[in-house]
């Protein structure tokens, strides 16, 4: 798995190394903006059981060679023993209409299941490749002595936060690494240190923003349903950053914290990111 010119090779294959995430979109609106997506060269789409998308993506891939895109799914924190991972996978590939997933990560890891069954069960199933989300090196650990192989991470990273240290233990352990919220959910686009360097390259904040995630090597995946913002977004292969402008956003960016769930998802927060033990071990 390597990004070399803006193009992420994987298993030989080729797809722009963005990706079009589908968070909050939904029915006809996911639809248009997964079609838009596709018009403007997107191939890596990011969804999960939570988004209750498949239908719509599945609509907008109709006419498609199923080949050239790179599915995504993600199972969520209440569907990971292993006979739930079967049904959620299913599920998967009858809304999305298609016989394989490239990549099936585990959503919020669920502090109850050990790793290595969920992943184990994973293991199984027609999917290219597996991986896990919002973990830490701590949990990458635990899953490598775990012996099962680990293709992607999907964290949260923007100019505002970012997770150093995981983001060399993936590229040293050769795990690819995607980005979350990588504009910050729309807010650097006023961004005065992203805008300031933006005049200089005749772009906006928020594609500074994603270029700088891009030449960390690790593969954006921002969500719009405006068209507008869409095509903006994928504009980030025709200029660089230099190293002086990647250091004083990684400066910032490694003095931010990260985002804690709060209200429905409040849930989540018992998976406390500072835990040495991030599950439990095998003889519990
Ligand atoms: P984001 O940073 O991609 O922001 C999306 C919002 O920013 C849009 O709704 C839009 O309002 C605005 N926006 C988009 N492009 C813009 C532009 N060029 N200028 C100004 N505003 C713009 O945040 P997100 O949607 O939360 O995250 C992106 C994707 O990451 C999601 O769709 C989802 O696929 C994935 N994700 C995964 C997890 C996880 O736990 N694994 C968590 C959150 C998100």
């Amino acid at each position: 798995m390597e990004i070399k010119n803006c193009i992420l090779k994987v298993d030989g294959n080729e797809y722009p190394a963005i990706g079009f995430g589908t968070y909050r979109l939904t029915g006809e609106i996911c639809r248009n903006a997964v079609s838009e997506a596709i018009q403007t060269g997107y191939r890596i789409i990011d969804t999960a059981a939570y988004y209750t998308n498949f239908a719509s993506i599945a609509e907008a891939l109709k006419g498609h060679d199923r080949e050239q895109f790179y599915l995504i799914s993600k199972v969520w924190h209440d569907m990971q023993e292993p006979d739930n991972i079967r049904l959620d996978f299913e599920k998967a590939l009858r809304e999305l209409e298609t016989d394989y997933l490239d990549a099936y990560l585990i959503h919020w890891p669920n502090s109850k299941i050990p790793i290595e069954k969920s992943l184990g069960a994973m293991r199984d199933l027609p999917v290219r490749h597996i991986g896990l989300s919002n973990v830490t090196v701590n949990h990458m650990r635990r899953a490598l002595e775990a012996g099962i192989m680990i293709s992607w991470v999907q964290v949260e990273m923007h100019p505002l936060f970012y997770d150093n240290a995981l983001l060399k233990f993936c590229q040293n352990h050769g795990i690819g690494h995607q980005a979350w919220r990588p504009l910050n959910q729309g807010r650097l686009q006023d961004d005065e240190l992203l805008a300031t360097i933006g005049i200089k390259y005749n772009k906006t904040a928020s594609q500074i923003a994603l270029r700088w995630i891009l030449q960390h090597g690790s593969i954006p995946i921002p969500g719009s349903k405006t068209a507008l913002h869409i095509r903006e977004n994928f504009q980030i292969q025709d200029f660089s950053l230099s190293d002086e402008e990647m250091l004083k956003i990684n400066a910032r960016a490694a003095a931010g914290t990260r985002v804690r769930l709060t209200g429905k998802h409040g849930f989540l927060d018992e998976f406390d990111f500072s835990y040495e033990e991030c599950w439990p071990r095998k003889s519990l």
